[in-house]
């Protein structure tokens, strides 16, 4: 192992944890040779183009040919796309066409069609199979490097490893998967590609969006994979490797189990209840939800739908999509959260504006009053999805009052139409609000009449209440949960909600540490929600958690100065009772 922990930040596409050593694949595409060509090797170039595709369609038919049901009907399609991608006459009449023409060899004819190509998708209503520009630049690449001969050969591994790589395909990624690659982390991709979906199908934890990394990350070299949160931890120390190490193994050990959901109640060691809910980021995720009994989703975040899409999806895609999740976790409750975009998360059929701060610019529901057609498309297509009476909708970064009413009015407005439209929809369905702005906390006692139901967006309000960006890694100290301040806001806001008696919900992912979780359960909230990789996790900790002792935790530690204080006393209590 060489140099210094590094963490390195990117964007999550499948959950889990994996440990083990690099293997670096860094074949760049873009360093792929182009030339001009005499007419007397226009027919070689032409052959060399038929006969990479030929070979990645054969191969591709291998593979499918090797998958089991669950796969044939998970993964299969995404194999498809690129098949068809591949064989569509319009690509391979045009790259003949270019290397006849343009006088280029096959690679620099393959970049200008894919170029025309991807244009011609992104014009079209259907965008064919729904293939994204990601998708088709990993097939150029692909279909490049078969060119170049510079194939990706790893079926010498003979241990387990992380597969690092500038750009993958969907076929690439289920070949990798039978040969020991246990995580992936990845320079180019996207949450919503084909690829990205592969990997959660597979339970593959997966990073993407990482710049540099195949320069940065050496054969060999020892990483951690955090599908979790979105890192990639480069040299691990021993304590991290400590620490994921058994994140992995409660994950690994639960997720093994049948998918029946029963067997699971999340009860502490002194009997009492406590409701684990599910933060859904992607479809995919929610079998792995209902098979860790969770009881219910606390947080379904719907900004997968919106971004990188070529257009909003229509209503009928959204409740489609609501209503089947909905259904599968019948009765048990799913929260929907309306759109919560803005910051980082743009889509790409929105005009990008430059803001100064965009954290704290026109996002979520702010965003949303402003698109008012947008919104109600969303809000009928909840309302429908809760026909069942299981839905609930939750609107996030509320900051003032009049951003509920005016919310309500849309929601009011929307059921009107459903009646006028003959639609099924949950009349009584209820509507709760995000709590992470902290100019809530000051009026929490005036929602009572508003709304139903509290969640507690713990990553947003740490970040707004020390104002540190919760996705920068130097700041990591600064924006931890247990600072006094927060531990002490934490308290404030239960005592005010239940004076308010209304249900609250922690949807942050504080709930993913073992400290994190002896508080909020010690300050007296009994509903958490997190990410379903983190259940297990949860479940076993609770398991040996005394509530009534962590209680008294709090009570202590509530009066710290400072987070030196507040740690090691964290910690006696953990070693004491564990
Ligand atoms: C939060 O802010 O805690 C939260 C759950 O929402 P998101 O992470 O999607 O901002
Ligand atoms: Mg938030």
């Amino acid at each position: 192992m060489s140099g210094y922990s590094k963490t390195l930040r990117g964007i999550k596409i499948s959950s889990g944890i994996a440990i083990g050593k690099a293997v670096v694949l860094s074949h760049s595409a873009r360093e792929v040779s182009r030339r001009i060509i005499s007419p007397d090797e226009i027919q070689t170039e032409k052959d060399r183009f038929i006969s990479a595709i030929k070979l990645i369609t054969e191969q591709t038919d291998i593979l499918i040919s090797q998958m089991n049901q669950r796969e044939l009907k998970k993964i299969g399609p995404h194999l498809n796309v690129q098949k068809m991608i591949l064989s569509d006459l319009r690509f391979t009449e045009d790259v003949q066409h270019i290397i006849s023409t343009d006088l280029v060899n096959c690679e620099a004819a393959v970049s200008k069609a894919f170029e025309k190509y991807s244009k011609l998708l992104h014009s079209k209503e259907k965008a064919l199979l729904n293939a994204r520009s990601v998708d088709i630049k990993a097939i150029e690449f692909l279909l490049l490097r078969v060119l170049s001969g510079k194939i990706r050969d790893i079926s010498l591994l003979n241990e387990e490893h992380i597969l690092i790589t500038n750009d993958m395909t969907p076929a690439e990624l289920y070949y990798y998967s039978k040969q020991k690659v246990t995580g992936i982390a990845t320079e180019h991709g996207g949450r919503n590609s084909h690829t990205a979906i592969v990997a959660r199908s597979l339970n593959i934890p997966a990073v993407t969006g990482i710049p540099n990394l195949t320069n940065i990350v050496n054969t060999m070299d020892n990483v951690i994979i955090d599908g979790l949160n979105g890192f990639l931890i480069h040299n691990p120390n021993q304590r991290q490797i400590q620490e994921y190490s058994e994140k992995k193994v409660s994950f690994c050990s639960f997720t093994e189990r049948k998918p029946d959901g029963s067997e699971h109640i999340f009860v502490s060691k002194d009997n009492q209840r406590v409701f684990v809910y599910a933060n859904i980021d992607f479809p995919e995720e929610v079998d792995t939800a209902i098979s860790l009994g969770a009881d219910g989703i606390g947080l379904l975040r719907t900004e997968f739908y919106f971004i990188e899409r070529p257009r909003a999806p229509s209503e009928e895609e959204q409740f489609r999509s609501y209503d089947a999740i909905a259904s599968r976790f019948y009765p048990r409750e799913v929260t929907i959260r309306t759109l919560d975009i803005g910051g980082e998360k743009i889509p790409g059929f929105i005009s990008p504006h430059k803001e100064e701060n965009p954290a704290l610019g026109l996002r979520a529901v702010r965003f949303c009053l402003k698109n008012k057609n947008l919104f109600l498309t969303q809000i009928k297509a909840i309302l429908r999805a809760s026909h069942r009476g299981n839905v609930r909708i939750l609107i996030p970064m509320v900051s003032r009052i009049e951003e509920i009413e005016e919310t309500l009015n849309i929601i009011n407005e929307a059921k009107t139409i459903l009646r006028q439209e003959n639609k099924k929809f949950d009349p009584d369905i209820k509507t709760g609000i995000m709590l992470e702005i902290p100019s809530m906390i000051f009026i929490l006692e005036d929602i009572t009449g508003y709304v139903d139901f509290v969640s507690l967006g713990t990553n947003d309000l740490v970040q707004f209440i020390m104002a540190a960006d919760r996705g920068n890694i130097e700041l990591f100290d600064s924006a931890s949960s247990l600072n006094p301040a927060i531990i002490r806001v934490l308290s404030l806001i239960f005592e005010k909600i239940q004076k308010t008696q209304k249900p609250v919900y922690v949807c942050g992912e504080m709930a993913a540490e073992e400290e994190n979780i002896a508080v909020l359960l010690g300050i007296g909230y009994r509903r958490l929600s997190m990410s379903p990789a983190n259940i297990p996790f949860f479940e076993n900790f609770i398991r040996r958690l005394e509530i009534q002792k962590a209680a008294s935790l709090v009570k202590e530690i509530i009066s710290m100065k400072s987070e030196k204080e507040i740690k090691p006393a964290i910690e006696r209590f953990l070693n004491e009772n564990n």
